[in-house]
């Protein structure tokens, strides 16, 4: 009886994940995919609880005791900005625990016995579950810790980088096949030992703009750690919402890789915007504005393009956008947003803000829809964006950048950038469009900015 109630749990969470993954394909469903998610997991974690083998529950209710009240504090506390950094940590830690309860079931092997009383598929799972794990878990500590500006978050190359990596890979293998041949312990230890370097020695490479790529598939890997500890479990809940995580995390990692036009394997290996010199801004003019001067612009525009950039969630700006929107609107003004699919600091992030300021989804335009149409747009004004509008990602080949598709903010006529001072975006490279004869640069906060030119309209 307890049996079935707990495969019928795990099979209703099953398909409330699947349908989870559906809505949060729209920013309009997203919520409620989001909600029948926590739900799924909410029956799955009660129906495990039920299972006979649980002997006692008074360290699990400790477990979701810490992890529930840290979990709602995180969550209630984490700035939208800091959302990669705190994904980053859950990939880690979602690998740590699937590599240390697949450790957890060699260590009851050896406990009874020893590792030869497993068979050889159990020790293959437990074996990848830690690879894999392991992997995601330091990985991902270093992809937090970049992004987090704990440590620089340009790429670091060492001597012979690749070659170390090949040669853990080996030595993780090696592990590997002394546990699956000789079922010895040791060979589990320096399983995990290569595996934990091997993460750090992946993601030190990676830096700048292509974080976005390596946070997700280091999600993708999250999922698969486990789904193969599911099998080690032969837990079908786990395998399930696992092989999910890891496909949708894999679909993801494509998307954000034909965003920066990189593949993964030069991301992972490319260490792009390691060496090579980057164009400087000396002996360049910018022209300084004010926000009377941007109304009067905007005003006499028949079209305007917005580029909102990650500048714009840390100013909490969407609202003063979606008042400028409004008063163009009813001047006669045509307005539409370009999305960046890297803009921001995590997928969606453009998406979210503008749909919580009520800004209607048939406006946004995706930049190859938008980029045709950029030579005719009377004003494009960029609102805290600064890698996903830099021409340098098109015509310098030193750039950290380069081969990364822009928004063509520059082909605009009139271009005019809100951001607080000449500082570079998240890559830390210059941009050229600032020294544009037709740009114009209205420095401050972008919601204060923005606040202020919607005052100034009124007055034109
Ligand atoms: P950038 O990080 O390139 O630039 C943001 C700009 O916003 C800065 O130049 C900053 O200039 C300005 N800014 C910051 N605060 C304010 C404020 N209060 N008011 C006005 N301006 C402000 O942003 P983009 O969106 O153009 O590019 C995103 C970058 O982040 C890409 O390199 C992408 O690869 C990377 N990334 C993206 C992730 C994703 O999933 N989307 C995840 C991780 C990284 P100033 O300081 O002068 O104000």
């Amino acid at each position: 009886m307890t049996e079935l109630l707990v495969q019928g749990g795990y099979l209703i969470a099953s398909v409330l994940f699947i349908l989870a993954i559906k809505l949060l394909a729209s920013p309009r469903t997203a919520r409620q995919g989001n909600l029948l998610g926590a739900l799924g997991m909410l029956i799955g974690v009660v129906v495990t609880l039920l299972h006979r083998q649980i002997v006692r529950y008074e360290w699990i209710g400790v477990g979701v005791g810490v992890g529930a009240a840290l979990a709602a504090w995180l969550a209630l506390t984490v700035k939208m900005t800091a959302m990669p950094q705190m994904v980053s940590l859950l990939n880690g830690f979602g690998g740590a625990a699937s590599a240390l309860v697949a450790g957890a079931e060699a260590g009851r092997a050896l406990y009874t016995g020893s590792l030869a009383d497993l068979s050889f598929f159990s020790l293959l799972t437990i074996g990848l579950s830690v690879l894999i794990g392991a992997v995601t878990f330091t990985g991902s500590l270093i992809a937090f810790a970049k992004l987090q500006e704990v440590m620089t978050g340009r790429p670091i190359v060492l001597p012979a980088h690749h070659g170390q990596s090949l040669l853990l890979l080996g030595v993780s293998l090696a592990g590997m096949g002394y546990l699956l041949y000789a079922q010895q312990e040791l060979g589990l230890w320096v399983l995990a030992a290569a595996a934990a370097i091997l993460g750090v020695w992946i993601t030190l490479p990676v830096g700048g703009a292509d974080m976005p790529v390596i946070v997700a598939f280091l999600n993708s890997l999250s999922g698969l750690a486990a789904a193969a500890t599911g099998f080690v479990l032969t837990n079908y809940l786990l395998i399930i919402a696992g092989v999910l995580v890891g496909a949708s995390g894999l679909i993801l990692t494509q998307i954000m890789a034909r965003a920066m036009n990189r593949s993964l394997w030069n991301v992972l290996f490319g260490a792009v915007g390691a060496q090579g010199p980057a164009a400087t801004a000396e002996g360049r003019t910018v022209r300084s504005t004010t926000a009377e001067d941007v109304a009067l612009m905007l005003a006499y525009a028949k079209e305007v393009v917005i580029i909102p950039g990650y500048g714009m969630a840390v100013a909490q700006a969407q609202h003063a956008v979606k008042k400028l929107t409004d008063a163009l609107e009813k001047r006669g003004v045509q307005v539409r947003f370009a999305i960046h699919p890297v803009a921001g600091r995590m997928p969606g992030h453009m998406n979210v803000l503008l749909a919580e300021a009520d800004i209607p989804y048939e406006k946004l335009y995706e930049m190859e829809r938008i980029n045709p149409d950029m030579p005719q747009v009377d004003v494009a004004l960029v609102i805290g964006a600064n890698d996903v509008v830099n021409p340098a990602a098109r015509t310098d080949p030193h750039s950290p950048l380069y081969g990364m598709p822009i928004i063509d903010a520059d082909k605009a006529r009139t271009v005019v950038v809100l951001k607080r001072s000449m500082n570079p975006g998240f890559a830390g490279v210059e941009n050229a469009l600032f020294y544009q004869p037709n740009t114009y640069m209205l420095f401050g906060d972008a919601r204060k900015s923005l606040e202020a030119v919607v005052e100034a309209l009124k007055e034109v």
